[in-house]
């Protein structure tokens, strides 16, 4: 049986690139009808915090993953099996695979002449019964990595010192914990971001050191922004949270978060989660690093916006509109709505001028309409209004006809009415919006606009 687990640190806001880890393991556990296990890796005390846990918790949730579908399992926490960690901190002592160890940094460094030195084994033989706790490592030989992605990656063992797996307070270091969770927790493959390749390398020893036969592994590409730099919290848009609250759909997300170093293949790259996953295949994962488009994920989110049933779009609309807005009048432009925005937090900027007592009026964006039009195309529409027959193809023909008394093309007469209707030089389409405006309330607005 697969089993697959991701284990996440609750240190900070859920990032992008830990929904692409997460769903990967996911689309493996659905398509061998394994498990998935969550796991939150939470023994850095001083780094963790439960908001963090919960936000993890309920991103997993918007994605997909949750305890609805039986392959989940968890979530554990590591913190509850620290007496498992350090049982196997004493095995390994016990069968002399680890040694403590009490040599300082200075100690070291005085010894080995460099800061940058590894351990040079002084404990190994001296027999201390307390201190450190360090990994006795081979001194020659290579460990090699077997990797799905990356095929097999050696390191030499002379390069590896004796690592430390617990602290001189006896608490276990993340390396060892992480190996002994896996091997309880019966972990089949070892599915994570490519930062931990070096890790692999010191649990390839660890796994058979306790008595366990390694998992396989895949270390997933980086992520990076445009500039090609990693995807950091610092530079870059990546919690989650934030794509979920500007109006992205957790099915966009999901379709996009894919294709960060995976396709399936045929030029395809719009489609929905049912049909990827038994596509999805670790060995057809690119080790190169993936960019995390922006503007192609708007792209996406799109599509997925305009696919959605008018209904359901409106419903997905209204936590971004004021719930004092009448939902029947947003009815009446949702369609035309739908086909225009990338995100759903657009549509308020899209739809408020029905709403508010006077749109949200742009200066700038009138004194540029108004260069390129007279006073007088407005004074003249104004006119028309009071008695043209009130549907799309009448408004527009109207201020066609003024346009050409004064000599403008519709597009150029449209700017201004544009702006004084709306308040904004974009959004839906003019005459459909001064229909749905009504009569009055056109007219007052062109009124005001021209005071
Ligand atoms: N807790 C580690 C992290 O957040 C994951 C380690 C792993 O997947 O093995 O990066």
């Amino acid at each position: 049986e697969v089993r697959v687990r991701f284990a996440p640190s609750p240190t900070g806001m859920f990032h992008v690139g830990g929904a692409r880890t997460a769903l990967f393991n996911w689309a493996l556990a659905e398509q061998s009808g394994g498990r998935f296990v969550l796991r939150i890796e939470d023994t850095d005390a001083s780094r963790n915090r439960p908001e963090w846990t919960e936000g993890i918790i309920s991103a997993l949730d918007w994605i997909g993953i949750n305890g609805t579908n039986p392959a989940f399992e968890g979530p554990y926490f590591q913190s509850a099996y620290e007496p498992q960690h350090r049982e196997a901190v004493a095995k390994l002592l016990a069968d002399g695979r680890a040694y403590y160890c009490d040599c300082t940094r200075e100690a070291l460094v005085a010894r080995t002449g460099s800061e940058h030195r590894g351990y040079d084994g002084f404990c190994r033989e001296r027999g201390l019964t307390e201190g450190a706790v360090r990994f006795r490592t081979p001194d020659d030989g290579v460990t090699i990595v077997h990797d799905l992605i990356r095929g097999d990656v050696e390191f030499p063992n002379e390069a590896q010192e004796d690592f430390v797996i617990a602290r001189t307070d006896g608490s276990p270091l993340y390396v060892l914990a992480n190996a002994v969770d896996d091997i309880t927790q019966n972990i089949t493959h070892v599915v994570r971001g490519e930062e931990h390749l070096g890790n692999a390398a010191k649990q390839m020893l660890l796994w058979p050191a306790l008595g366990a036969t390694p998992p396989v592994w895949a270390h997933l590409p980086v992520i990076v922004n445009e500039q090609r730099k990693k995807l950091s919290k610092r530079r870059d848009k990546v919690a989650l949270e934030s794509y979920r609250e500007e109006g992205y759909l957790a099915e966009a997300m999901v379709n996009y978060l894919m294709l960060l170093g995976w396709g399936p293949g045929n030029d395809r790259e719009i489609m929905p989660w049912s049909e990827m996953v038994p596509l999805f295949r670790l060995e057809d994962v690119n080790s190169a690093s993936a960019f995390f488009d922006e503007k192609k994920l708007r792209a996406f989110n799109g599509e997925y916006i305009r696919a959605l049933p008018l209904e359901t779009f409106e419903e997905r609309c209204a936590p971004y509109l004021d719930p004092t807005w009448d939902r029947e009048r947003f009815s009446k432009v949702a369609s035309l709505a739908q086909t225009r925005i990338s995100v759903l937090s657009e549509i308020r900027q899209n739809v408020d001028f029905l709403f508010l007592d006077e749109p949200v009026f742009d200066q700038a964006s009138w004194d540029k309409a108004m260069k390129n039009a007279p006073e007088e195309i407005l004074t003249g529409y104004l006119q028309r209004l009071e008695s043209v027959s009130w549907d799309p193809e009448s408004l527009k023909q109207a201020l066609e006809e003024v346009g050409a008394a004064h000599g403008l093309k519709l597009g150029k007469a449209q700017a201004p009415v544009r702006v004084a209707v709306t308040g904004r030089t974009v959004g839906l389409p003019l005459f459909e919006s001064i229909e749905v405006l009504g009569r009055e309330r056109a007219q007052d607005r062109i009124r005001s606009a021209l005071t």
